[in-house]
């Protein structure tokens, strides 16, 4: 028997499956009343048996296009899983457990779908350079806020690629609280860090702040980095999506993990897997510190996603002095890497001065975290 309640709560979930009463025990399995009420809506990954036939594959896609829906196949090690979006409702495992070659196809309960965990049980790595973030070792991203002049990116880059950073960092556009303050060297900064990966071999990463920075970035930069600033800018978040290039998300300062993971799956369901997220310190009363870093969210990101999670204590600190610790901790904590400023002469620095490393300072903190990983990460690599 329906309720009028669940009549209400069911409105707009497609007239076929309210129509048998077996859909019926199964929306009711899913709970899907209450789903549904929140705006949310089930989505399911179908996995395929160990060896089943690239024609089951296409098969199953074909089955979820002809409903309207959006397949996105998973290879995995051991077996390969097909992700379902763009969903108006719930739907009913049978449709697809019953096509050949379909091992089990589950619901889930998340609202980020393709970000869960519940999606793809085994952790995603993101190749940058010659190293992979999120497969056990630690990767060190380290630069200064921007790029200001020639000497000051090359000179940085050639000292953090001997201390063994694995990316160099610095701002072209940069993102700054006052209009007044220095917004970055545009396209000739993008020139002058192409100049620096030319000289070290270091990947470059480096910030779009819109759409047509965004352009101009995906062309220079081996990762693109979304600023906390414009981590709920779906638009730049969907055009991310379509770069070939993998994108470091940086967590709003108001943002919860949750808001994080959803802003991830823009980027995701436009066909982009390389999303790479960012603790880098939120908003709270204490004012001991810019923002203070939430440690804490490392590994519920990683109970709740496959994604890699780094960790930016420069922002969040925003003192020099108390950058070390925080990235020690970050590491012990299991942070994929971190994210560091290190500026030659910080006290003339065009932005976050004050809480950039000097070179050797920086150098000094990349060894003692490779230290650090190699006690709480899995991988040899780490010793790297
Ligand atoms: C930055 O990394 O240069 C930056 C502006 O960081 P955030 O977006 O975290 O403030
Ligand atoms: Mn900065």
């Amino acid at each position: 028997m329906v309720t009028h309640a669940q009549r209400v709560a069911m409105k707009g979930v497609p007239a076929f499956l309210l129509n048998s009463s077996r859909h019926f025990g199964t929306l009711r399995a899913l709970n899907v009343a209450d789903r549904w009420s929140f705006g949310d809506r089930a989505s399911m990954v179908i996995v395929m048996k160990k060896g089943s036939s690239r024609e089951d594959l296409a098969r199953v896609t074909r089955a979820v296009e002809q409903l309207g829906f959006c397949p996105h196949v998973l290879p995995g090690l051991e077996r390969t899983a097909v992700g379902i979006t763009g969903n108006p409702g719930p739907l009913d495992p049978d449709t697809f457990e019953r096509l050949p070659g379909v091992a089990r196809a589950i619901p889930i309960s998340q609202p980020f779908k393709l970000a869960s965990r519940e999606l793809k049980p085994e952790n995603t790595v993101v190749r940058v350079g010659s190293k992979g973030i999120g497969g056990g070792g630690l990767f060190v991203i380290a630069g200064p806020c921007a790029v200001e002049t020639p000497d000051q990116i090359l000179e940085t880059a050639r000292f953090m690629k001997l201390a063994g950073a694995d990316a160099l960092r610095g701002g072209a556009f940069k993102p700054r609280s006052s209009p007044y303050s220095f917004q970055g060297l545009g396209r000739e900064g993008l020139v002058l860090l192409a100049k620096a990966r030319e000289a070290t071999g270091l990947p470059i990463v480096t910030e779009a702040v819109d759409e047509a920075s965004l352009e101009l970035v995906g062309e220079f930069a081996d990762v693109v980095q979304i600023g906390a600033r414009n981590m709920q800018n779906y638009e730049l978040l969907k055009r991310a999506g379509r770069l070939k290039k993998p994108v470091l998300l940086k967590r709003g300062m108001s943002a919860t993990l949750e808001d994080l993971l959803l802003s991830a799956e823009y980027v995701l369901a436009e066909g982009n897997p390389d999303v790479i997220l960012c603790e880098r310190g939120i908003r709270t009363f204490s004012r001991h510190s810019r923002f203070t870093l939430d440690l804490s969210v490392v590994p519920a990101a990683r109970g709740l996603s496959h994604l890699p999670i780094l960790v930016d204590p420069s922002h969040a600190v925003g003192r020099g002095d108390r950058v070390s610790a925080m990235a020690r901790a970050a590491v012990a904590a299991g942070a994929d890497g971190v994210m560091i400023e290190v500026h030659p002469a910080p006290d003339e620095a065009l932005s976050d001065g004050r809480q950039a490393l000097l070179p050797q300072q920086g150098a000094d903190l990349i060894a003692q975290l490779r230290a650090i990983a190699a006690i709480v990460t899995p991988k040899a690599e780490a010793l790297l």
